[in-house]
């Protein structure tokens, strides 16, 4: 994929639309904790005992902070996900390192999927530790290929892509001077060689198994775990309990419909307790999973039906963009605009609505029954 995948998966916080349950229907058991709910820098909250939270900043407003697993795993600790490369990173993990794993050494890293703030320091911490990264096959190698794909320039048929979806010459300029190939430089040089894992295997991590759920949408074979004895998810992106993951198209694959194969992951997941606690990548653990999927299923539903009701009228992407969000996105329009387009395409996906592009290439949508009505006059 691309340039713009990668900037967009450095921030998945747009979306970072509250979703959310200003009805307090989620229950953060942390919360009345003496320590604020939440374990400060360099300091670990135990979850379950030999399961530790601890929390990274992420230079990316509306994120703050990511959340990292630490597993106790016999003679030594698996740890899931890693944060941003950065060298004030290291040093709070190192601070870590001597403060909470009382003398045993990081065996296993595993990853729930390749954005940088999960992924960004595994290269770091397999040398530092010589232990393998375990991830998916479509996270690892999607991660690699975009380290790789570092240019000068950004590529026509980038250019082409945001053309397409109705960007103007002042937001091509704009998407111009960000560069391409940035991914590269938010990932320490990610391992060459990595452990696959795989939708329903169960992973022995200490005393417990944990079995690995495969999640879409967000990414391309996103890892959750799951553990019956311990009565945990941990989530990673997959689900938020404060904003919604960020669903995008990208030029890599302009015809994508990630926000179906969002929607239909689902199913996976509200067959797990519903009174499991929900150890997420942003935003506090909780409990709530059931309810949390209706919300987001409703999120999405919400945005959908807004796109409906306009769609009479024919629309370019970027015209359907005051329809989705109320803020000022003017400085997340590949972020915003793939959001958007991942709606239209679902809508394209269940025959609501049809694309065609212009004399100029640029898609316009519009209502399946408008379109008939307009044919049968
Ligand atoms: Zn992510």
């Amino acid at each position: 994929m691309s340039e713009a995948q990668e900037n967009e998966s450095a921030t998945p916080g747009i979306d970072g639309t509250p979703t959310s349950d200003a009805a307090g229907s989620l229950t953060y058991p942390f919360a009345r904790a003496a320590n604020g709910g939440r374990p400060g820098d360099a300091e670990v909250m135990e979850m379950r005992p030999g399961v530790l939270w601890l929390r990274m900043p992420v230079p990316i407003p509306g994120l703050d902070y990511i959340n990292l697993w630490l597993l106790e795993d016999g003679a030594g600790w698996t740890l899931v996900d890693t944060g941003f490369r950065s060298s004030k990173l290291q040093a709070i993990w190192e601070q870590v390192f001597a403060r909470h794993l009382g003398g045993k050494p990081i065996t296993r890293i595993l990853c729930t999927h390749f954005h940088p703030d999960h992924l960004g320091l595994a290269g770091w911490l397999q040398e530092r530790w010589n232990a393998p990264l375990w991830m998916t096959h479509g996270e690892w190698t999607f991660g690699r290929m975009l380290e790789l794909e570092a240019m000068p320039e950004v590529p026509a048929e980038v250019i082409a892509f945001y053309r397409q979806i109705g960007f103007t010459d002042g937001q091509i300029e704009a998407l111009k001077a960000r560069g391409f190939g940035n991914f590269s430089k938010a990932v320490s040089p990610i391992p060459r060689s990595f452990h696959r894992i795989t939708e329903g295997q169960r992973i022995r991590i200490g005393a417990h198994d944990w079995q690995v759920i495969v999640g879409r949408g967000h990414s391309p074979e996103h890892a959750c775990l799951f553990s019956p004895d311990l009565n945990l998810l941990i989530s990673g992106d997959q689900v938020l309990p404060r904003i919604s993951p960020h669903i995008g198209v990208y030029p890599g694959e302009p015809e994508a419909g990630p926000l179906t194969l969002y929607l239909d992951s689902f199913p996976k997941f509200a067959r797990l307790p519903d009174d499991i606690l929900v150890l997420p990548a942003h935003g506090d653990p909780f409990i709530g999973l059931h309810t949390r999927i209706d919300m987001l299923r409703r999120h999405h539903q919400v945005r959908l039906d807004a796109l409906l009701g306009a769609l009479h009228r024919p629309h370019t992407v970027t015209e359907t963009l005051p329809l989705l969000f109320r803020r000022d996105i003017s400085d997340h329009m590949t972020l915003a605009g793939g959001e958007a387009l991942a709606h239209l395409h679902h809508l394209m996906q269940t025959g609501q609505v049809e694309r065609e592009a212009d004399a100029a290439g640029v898609w316009r949508f519009r209502r399946s029954d408008a379109a008939e009505g307009a044919a049968a006059q």
